[in-house]
């Protein structure tokens, strides 16, 4: 499966069983646990996305802070 590279943002490839993510570009080349580390890291939107599906939903737990990002 193609997907983006997160370093030179070109065509990677991620293995079938999501194990490897692999660039051809660059020397990217790690598992697919990794890679969604390393993006989310890159984007902290994208963080968020993952953060919410980590809480299952919930809306308690939310940082005071996070109402500001609303306005
Ligand atoms: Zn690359």
């Amino acid at each position: 499966m193609k997907i983006k590279c997160p370093k030179c943002k070109e065509n990677a490839e991620v293995a079938m069983d999501y194990s490897v993510v692999k660039c051809g570009s660059c020397d990217l080349d790690m598992s697919y646990g990794e890679y969604v580390k390393f993006v989310a890291h890159n984007q902290p939107r994208y963080s968020d996305i993952l953060g919410d599906y980590a809480s299952g939903g919930s809306t308690e737990g939310h940082t005071a802070g996070s109402l500001d990002e609303w306005d």
